[in-house]
């Protein structure tokens, strides 16, 4: 389930917004400052948030700016709100970092097009379109993992975790990486649990002898890889 932080003052429009994106399926946080937002983000990495650009205290702005300055929020996908349509805020919440902008009054419609649009590009692994690597299927939809005709059995936060690596394949993923994108924590949960995991996934994909497609990168992390064939047929 994707995670969506809402940043808006305005109770009435936070709760349309909440409500729209509860009812597609989506867990949602609300902030109301930017304080709030960065405790929130702090505790939980989202998988998306909608940021108004004019909050009391610091505004949107310049809290998309942080998040793009530090290397934790760098990728964090934005989709900044403002009152106004105007061309020239359009372009300064883009600078800012944001990866999509939308001038209120907006329609629900256009709010959940653009965010489907902005994760499919920067976090493919918050939707819930089926996945291939090698030979090797993922889909959400039914909560399925196949090679070829073999269904192979994995655990919740596995299937997290292989959703993950298979929507960023070939990417050396650091365990602190994968505590924020797959257990939304790097804070509290050591980075052992990731370890754990990994051991468990491949245990798993070991009988359809796709272990090997998870890689330990020694002082790096783990990656995901297209199998290589070991043996030649022949
Ligand atoms: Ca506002």
């Amino acid at each position: 389930m994707s995670r969506v932080l809402i940043v808006e003052d305005e109770a009435a429009i936070a709760e349309l917004i909440s409500l729209n994106l509860r009812h597609a399926g989506y867990e949602v946080t609300l902030a109301a400052t930017a304080d709030q937002a960065q405790s929130e983000v702090t505790r939980v990495l989202p998988d998306l948030v909608i940021l108004d650009w004019m909050l009391p205290g610091q505004s949107g702005l310049s809290l998309a700016k942080r998040w793009r300055s530090e290397q934790r929020t760098r990728e964090l996908p934005i989709i900044m709100l403002t009152a106004r349509a105007d061309e020239t805020d359009k372009v300064a919440g883009l600078d800012a970092g944001a990866d999509d902008y939308l001038a209120k009054p907006f329609s629900t419609n256009e709010l959940m097009a653009r965010i489907r649009a902005v994760l499919r590009r920067k976090a493919p692994e918050a939707l819930d379109s089926a996945v291939e690597v090698g030979r090797l299927r993922l889909d959400p939809a039914t909560r399925r993992v196949s090679v070829g005709e073999q269904e192979i059995k994995v655990g919740p936060t596995e299937f997290r975790l292989l959703h993950f690596l298979m929507t960023h394949p070939e990417r050396v993923h650091s365990r602190a990486q994968l505590l924020d994108r797959v257990w939304g924590d790097h804070v509290f949960i050591e980075e052992r649990t990731v370890d754990v995991h990994v051991k468990r996934l491949r245990e798993a994909l070991s009988p359809a002898k796709c272990a090997q497609m998870i890689e330990t990168v020694r002082g790096a992390g783990y990656r995901l890889t297209q199998q290589v064939q070991a043996v030649s047929a022949g």
